[in-house]
């Protein structure tokens, strides 16, 4: 079994990390409890970040707020001596009209938790915890800013879990940009002097039915959709301008670039074909792919099979979107696993979602989440040779562009 020499001298650190973790339980729960109970959306999560940086300092974290500029983001750090440095990642944002349909208050009491566990024991283990409260994953990607920062720089290791209908030890997510594309023709009368006219809008439509046919041979991952966001005024002036927002993922970040300079190119051959002159420019930053880090995540499923959680791999083909966490993992080791909430007929982002992320099987999944980040987090700071396995994985995947 990789990873598998989990062994006798942290049996004893184990047992503790999961005793602390369960002590609190009540608590962790009420702290989930409360951020369900009154949803927040991506950087409006106020009273989530008091809430949470107020537990955090009370158990003797030194605690940063405002981090990267983001009202709602923190950090709180834990730590003796020079050592390794892990990453607890906490998220609290909710979703429009539904609350915490995609289950985040786990996330933030599960990693609340192990970060509590781990400041509990940390006067016997040398290293640094790092609680990370990053806000706004479901629009905007608080982890972006703050990876840009330089929060991550010096982590060994960023964990986090997240609910799901699947019990996964790793999260297929894409990469993922939007690319703006606007044509410009020359305005006309269609009928009192049609042939001045260049038609703008015909050259967008022209885009969309080329990448249709692009998009029959993209590789799994990868996809594109597109909306127009600008088809003229009226109909008796030939467009001038048009315009379309194109959303785009791909498997890997890499593979991302490839698809934007199709686009590109398909966009330019449509100009020449049409007469029109083409502008294409990415929209904001996007988000990298998730690097999961398989010497990590290996070692999460082995301590939450304790719980009786067993992970396997994703179901190959399979992806799940999207998250914020992929431009952490660009950096540093780090693990995002799922852990069911509901059965695999459920979806997140749903009613149902929001309500099983407040029920009894809710809160068994964030304990043994939040034991289990811990427990790996304790490998990290204190076994050299995992956390430079974790690192000498992460090297191996970056120079593939994995
Ligand atoms: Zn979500
Ligand atoms: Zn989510």
């Amino acid at each position: 079994m990789r990873g598998g020499d989990v062994g006798d001298p942290s049996d004893d650190l184990y047992a503790r990390l999961r005793r602390e973790c369960s002590r609190r339980a009540d608590s962790l729960w009420a702290v989930s409890r409360a951020l369900h109970g009154e949803p927040e959306l991506a950087y409006e999560e106020h009273r989530a970040a008091r809430l949470l940086t107020g537990e955090l300092r009370r158990a003797g974290f030194a605690v940063e707020a405002g981090t990267a500029g983001l009202d709602t983001a923190f950090v709180a750090r834990a730590g003796r001596g020079p050592g390794r440095c892990v990453a607890l990642l906490m998220e609290y944002d909710a979703l429009p009209d539904l609350g915490h349909a995609c289950g985040h208050n786990l996330i933030a009491a599960a990693g609340m938790g192990a970060a509590l566990a781990l400041r509990s024991v940390l006067e016997d283990v040398e290293g640094t915890v790092l609680a990370v409260g990053t806000p706004a994953e479901e629009r905007g990607g608080g982890k972006v800013a703050l990876a840009d920062a330089g929060v991550f720089d010096g982590v060994d290791a960023a964990l986090m879990f997240h609910p799901g209908v699947h019990d996964w030890s790793w999260a297929p997510l894409t990469a993922q940009t939007q690319v703006r594309v606007g044509f410009h023709g020359r305005a006309a009368h269609p009928t009192g002097d049609p042939t001045r006219g260049i038609d703008a809008l015909a050259a967008l439509i022209q885009l969309f039915n080329t990448m249709a046919v692009v998009s029959r041979r993209l590789p799994s991952g990868s996809h594109v959709q597109g909306i127009v966001t600008d088809g003229g005024s009226a109909t008796n002036i030939v467009p001038a301008f048009a315009e379309g927002l194109f959303g785009l993922r791909a498997a890997t970040s890499a593979s991302l670039d490839v698809l934007v300079a199709d686009l590109r190119s398909c966009a330019e051959g449509v100009a020449a074909a049409t007469g029109t002159t083409v502008e294409v420019a990415r929209v904001g930053k996007g988000y990298a792919h998730f690097r999961d880090n398989d010497v990590l995540s290996d070692r999460f499923s082995l301590h939450i099979a304790r719980s009786g959680i067993r992970l396997t791999q994703p179901v190959g083909g399979v992806f799940l979107g999207s998250s914020d966490i992929g431009d952490v993992s660009s950096r540093v080791p780090a693990i995002h696993p799922f852990v069911a909430i509901l059965g695999q007929d459920a979806s997140d982002h749903t009613p149902a979602f929001a309500r099983a992320a407040a029920s009894p099987r809710g809160r068994e999944v964030m304990l043994a989440a939040a034991e289990a980040l811990a427990c790996t987090a304790a490998d990290v700071l204190t076994d050299a040779g995992f956390a430079s396995r974790a690192w000498a994985r992460q090297r191996e995947k970056e120079a593939a562009g994995l």
